[in-house]
């Protein structure tokens, strides 16, 4: 198993689909994976059981790297909180060499609050 992008996941997966949920590193709000269906119709209808179980695994192992794929268009990376946030926990700064978290943001010197667009000191 892949490490996961943000710190908490919920894993939704069951016998038929695969689905995951990722919250937000700093509001900790749940953002869901795209549903991906565990597809068995092109195996023969006479599985062993063990089988069955070892090809859901294997599916199961590449759903959970496809989601956090999928996770990294939804979530935005902090570098200085080493941190995933969804987009309203994060500060895009324009012409500032960082995009931050609003916790970063907070935090910030003049410089980089300078670079925002609209700021006024
Ligand atoms: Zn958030
Ligand atoms: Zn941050």
């Amino acid at each position: 198993m892949i490490a996961a992008l943000t710190k908490k996941t919920t894993d939704y997966s069951d016998q038929k689909h695969f689905a995951f949920g990722f919250d937000c590193d700093r509001c900790e709000r749940e953002w869901t994976s795209s549903d991906i269906p565990f597809e068995q119709s092109e195996f023969s209808t006479v599985v062993h059981e063990e089988t069955k179980s070892l090809l859901w695994s294997e599916a199961h192992r590449v759903a959970f790297e496809r989601a956090n794929l999928e996770a990294q268009f939804h979530f935005n990376y902090c570098a200085r909180f080493e941190q995933w946030v969804c987009d309203d926990c994060f500060q895009f700064c324009e012409g500032a060499d960082e995009d931050v978290c609003f916790n970063c943001y907070a935090r910030a010197g003049r410089d980089l609050k300078k670079g925002i667009r609209g700021y006024n000191p």
